[in-house]
């Protein structure tokens, strides 16, 4: 008895991740910058505390394939552009 609910549970977990998997493989991106694919990082963005700040936090992928991905800059490289901009009014 024990073994069939431990079965049933891993199943259910293993569904939920694939399911996870596909919808986050569609918004995934890479970077040109840096060379790397990366995407909102939903699941730490859509805690409570990070929603009443307005916080959207990122993942970076350094192993990703970026094949097909659409080309997109990444928080990291426009923050890098932000402070250099400042740094050269200064
Ligand atoms: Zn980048």
């Amino acid at each position: 008895m024990t073994w069939y609910l431990k079965k049933g549970d891993i199943q259910k977990k293993r569904d939920t991740t694939r399911l996870d998997a596909v919808r986050a493989d569609e918004n995934i991106f890479y970077c040109e910058k840096c060379n790397r694919c990366w995407q909102i990082d939903w699941e730490n963005t859509r805690t409570t505390y990070n929603r009443e700040r307005n916080i959207i936090l990122y993942a970076h992928y350094n192993d990703f394939p970026k094949y097909k991905r659409e080309r997109k800059e990444c928080n990291m490289c426009e923050n890098k552009k932000y402070h250099n901009k400042t740094g050269e009014k200064k």
